[in-house]
């Protein structure tokens, strides 16, 4: 197996270099030349193993220059203490056919933790075969959650040094004292006067300046990137799928027609992972792609038109409010049978004019695969409501949007095959819309609003967002945007 570049097929790469660079120097995303395949007795290998067992198992399926001892290493650091009882990615049963995928059980209680956790192994690992001992420099821009799960991802990884920047007055108080508390010897936080924007720009701008690659180089450092397109984020997630399956399976659930996938989207990397899952032989029937009141991908799944010149909604699910969702470049990639030019086009047009059309074909493709729908606020909140009430069972905004979206798939189609819906965030990490939700009432201490939450619903407050409440502010530094180079130069300590 190689790998190739979405916008140019001839540029072909290890594993590891597609995991060191991030993205190619056209601007395409690495992807696998072949989806490697599961054959019934990989299925059965796989049901005796724990979801560290799993992990390494199909990681090696696809890291084709990984040793086998590099990938135990890297599965273990990332998944055998960081994860409430070992357990990465369980599932909860709501009647019969509804199978809830919590992936927020990690330090951060969100399912971006399944990557970022392992994430820094993989670069470390990958870093050490294509560019010799240099550390390893991450810049993060923030709106929230990333920066935590990033930091709590790279912190103590020997080789690294992260520095997060997030707008000052852009997040909540508890991500910001979840950034400010952050512990580790290698970790930055630095807030910035301005907006998200801000200091994204900051961030590319300081990322691509070549004078200050060289300084990094002269000191032996050179920076790398932890984004959602790097193929370290996307193939560990592909695992969780593949584990569902397998636990559902053990469990003798009756899944001999197969099942559903309904995923909360954003970036399109968590619903691609389930699209790989299927194409490695997973029998997943549809792909529900879910999306709160910015429904570009629910246009797009229906109509063949990408189009994301339309007004912006900030939502109850913030972290699924976007506009571009960059990993469906290689959904395309795929379904136009590897087409380079045809890719190369299409994002030339998106980046010009804010949009484009696929032909018929793929269009057919897609929608043979995926299903597409949307809610808003309202039936968000209305949808958190009616499962803890049926249920007594907690979900949070993005997990509601799924929920919300497969009972309209239900209603549409009549397809009442298994589902698994995959939760994103711990409910209380969202705890001001769950409260609003279940009437509990909202108040400005966040403390006692969660321990308020707890106590209505008679669910456990996560340990990571319990201790807060104690955790000491490490970091207090506020920097302009144009001071964002000496930030950076001073956390590094040089010159
Ligand atoms: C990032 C995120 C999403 C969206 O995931 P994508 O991979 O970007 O589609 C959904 N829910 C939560 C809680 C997230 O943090």
């Amino acid at each position: 197996m190689k790998y190739f570049s979405t916008r140019d097929v001839k540029n072909t790469v290890s594993a590891s270099y597609a995991i060191a660079h991030g993205i190619s120097k056209e601007g395409g995303l690495f992807v696998p030349d072949t989806i490697p395949t599961l054959s019934e007795s990989d299925i059965n290998n796989l049901k005796e193993l724990d979801y560290i067992g799993r992990a390494k198992y199909v990681l090696k399926l696809f890291l084709n220059d990984f040793s086998d001892e590099e990938i135990e290493n890297c599965v273990k650091g990332a998944y055998e203490n960081s994860f409430d009882d070992n357990n990465p990615a369980p599932i909860s049963r709501l009647g019969d056919n509804v199978n809830i995928l919590e992936l927020w059980h990690g330090p951060t209680c969100a399912f971006k933790d399944l990557a970022l956790q392992i994430l820094p192994y993989l670069l470390t690992t990958s870093l050490k075969k294509t560019s010799g001992d240099n550390k390893s420099v991450i810049l993060v821009a923030t709106s929230g959650d990333t920066g935590k799960a990033a930091l709590e991802g790279f912190k103590d990884v020997e080789g690294t040094e992260i520095i997060v920047f997030y707008p000052e007055s852009g997040v909540s108080d508890m991500q910001k004292l979840q950034m400010a508390s952050q512990q580790g010897e290698n970790v930055h936080v630095c807030a910035i006067v301005g907006n998200f924007d801000d200091a994204q720009s900051g961030v590319k701008q300081i990322f691509t300046d070549n004078q200050f690659k060289s300084l990094l180089a002269d000191n032996k450092m050179e920076f790398s990137s932890a984004n959602s397109i790097n193929w370290g984020r996307l193939c560990p997630q592909i695992v969780y799928y593949i584990s569902a399956y397998i636990d559902l399976l053990n469990d003798k659930s009756d899944i001999s027609g197969g099942f559903n996938v309904c995923v909360p989207t954003g970036n399109f990397g968590n619903i691609l992972a389930a699209y790989y899952a299927k194409e490695m032989g997973i029998p997943i029937n549809k792909l529900i792609c879910a999306s709160n009141k910015n429904n570009v991908l629910t246009d797009f799944i229906n109509t063949g038109k990408y189009d994301k010149n339309r007004e912006f909604f900030l939502t109850t699910s913030p972290s699924m409010d976007i506009l571009i969702s960059s990993n469906l470049e290689r959904l395309l990639f795929i379904m136009s049978g590897y087409n380079d030019e045809y890719i190369s086009t299409i994002q030339g047009q998106l980046s010009s004019t804010g949009e484009y059309v696929i032909s018929d074909d793929i269009k057919n493709k897609i929608q043979d695969e995926f299903y597409g729908g949307c809610c808003d606020d309202r039936e968000t909140k209305e949808t958190i409501k009616n499962i803890f009430e049926k249920f007594g069972y907690l979900i949070d905004t993005h997990t509601a949007v799924a929920v919300n979206v497969y009972d309209k798939y239900l209603k549409e189609t009549g397809d009442n095959r298994p589902v698994v819906i995959t939760s994103t965030a711990s409910p209380y990490k969202f705890a001001d819309s769950v409260c609003n939700a279940v009437g509990v009432e909202v108040s400005n201490d966040k403390f006692k609003m969660v321990e308020d939450l707890s106590r209505f619903t008679s669910t456990d407050i996560p340990k990571p967002i319990a201790e807060l409440k104690n955790a000491k502010v490490r970091f207090t530094d506020v920097y302009s945007k144009e001071e964002m180079y000496s930030a950076v130069k001073k956390c590094l300590n040089i010159m």
